[in-house]
């Protein structure tokens, strides 16, 4: 017999950090296109990985640096390759056991929820049959690992766990084995710090206004985020906080497109990794200012000998001057800590 004891050492040795469990009863009210019960009618369960985003990962980008690290193992390659090898693994040790595993991997190509209004796009796909929604459906990961007990939702809307903190990446599998579900989550990581806000350099974060579900009884609310902004600031597009952004683009020409368009594109001099657009604003405000107040405040059971963040962030000098775009002298030092 397969239990949920025998699914979470699996997993663990074949690389997941964290492993969660919830019952399917659990995506009750979920919205008919981010409902995974209709991928697998008959699961019982659904089984949540989480992935580890090694702090070193954020070096670079937090000296000012390398931007490389992150960009493709803690983005691209985490989602496309890593996470995948390791599902892969867990559905056949499952479907060795005579139940079937269904992956439900990090990768968005087909979603017919757009992200950029989160409603749904009918004009993507057609359903299959009139009672089905359309494909593919888009399972919220974050409110999955949340009802599989892995851990809160911040007040940035990301996953907190009392290991890493926002520093995850998740993947869910669909089983119709009868696993045992984890209890929610019960313990308290956000203190609304609200830095999350703060230092994310697109301002997405609103923190004044907030936004809440309830999901298996709990209410969940976090401040109310702003995907188009987020988006662009992922890509880099503040000046202030991305060395490859060319100083000859407006940001008017970008900033209210997602992900900043071609504009952007065109404006920062780094390649795409593994489908994904580099991330290069290294998650200032969602995971570098939250995992240092989390690490400080002492909420996580990951401990380091020395501190994640050891100054003030940096931030270009050369635009110190006001919102004009200036190039960076040639051989004058760009960086400094100002904040
Ligand atoms: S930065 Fe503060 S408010 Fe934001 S999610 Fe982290 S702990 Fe919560």
């Amino acid at each position: 017999m397969l239990t949920s004891a025998d699914v979470k050492k699996a997993a663990r040795e074949f690389g997941a950090d964290l492993c969660g469990i919830a019952s399917m009863d659990r995506f009750e009210g979920a919205p008919k296109q981010q409902d995974p019960r209709y991928i697998f009618p008959d699961a019982k369960a659904c089984i949540v990985l989480a992935f580890r985003i090694p702090r070193g990962y954020f070096r670079g980008i937090e000296e000012g640096t390398y931007f490389g690290a992150y960009a493709s193992m803690g983005y691209g390659s985490l989602n496309q390759v890593y996470m995948p090898i390791v599902l892969r693994d867990l559905c056949c040790f499952i479907e060795d056991y005579g139940f079937e595993g269904a992956p439900v991997p990090n990768i968005y190509s087909g979603s017919s929820v757009s992200f950029v209004t989160q409603k749904h796009t009918p004009e993507r796909s057609r359903a299959v049959r009139p009672d089905l929604p359309n494909p593919d459906i888009l399972v919220d990961m974050r409110i999955a690992a949340f009802a599989a007990g892995l851990g809160e939702i911040g007040y940035s809307k990301m996953l907190l766990t009392p290991e890493f903190g926002p520093a995850q990446r998740i993947v869910a599998l669909l089983t119709d084995a009868p696993l045992e579900p984890d209890p929610l989550f019960s313990g308290k990581i956000c203190d609304r710090c609200l830095r999350c806000a703060t230092e994310c350099s697109g301002k997405a974060i609103c923190a004044t206004q907030t936004e809440s579900i309830t999901v298996a009884g709990r209410k969940i609310e976090w401040g109310k985020l702003d995907v188009i902004k987020c988006s662009v600031a992922y890509r880099g597009g503040d000046p202030q906080y991305n060395p490859f952004l060319q100083p000859t683009v407006k940001e008017e020409d970008y900033k209210d497109q997602y992900s900043g368009g071609q504009a952007l594109d065109k404006a920062i001099t780094y390649g795409h990794d593994y489908g994904h657009k580099p991330a290069l604003e290294g998650a200032r405000g969602c995971i570098r200012a939250c995992l240092a107040h989390l690490e400080e405040t002492g909420k996580l059971t990951k401990k380091f000998e020395n501190r994640f963040r050891r100054g003030k962030p940096w931030r270009l000098a050369s635009y110190d001057a006001g919102p004009e775009r200036q190039a960076p002298a040639p051989g004058v030092a760009a960086l400094t800590n100002v904040e």
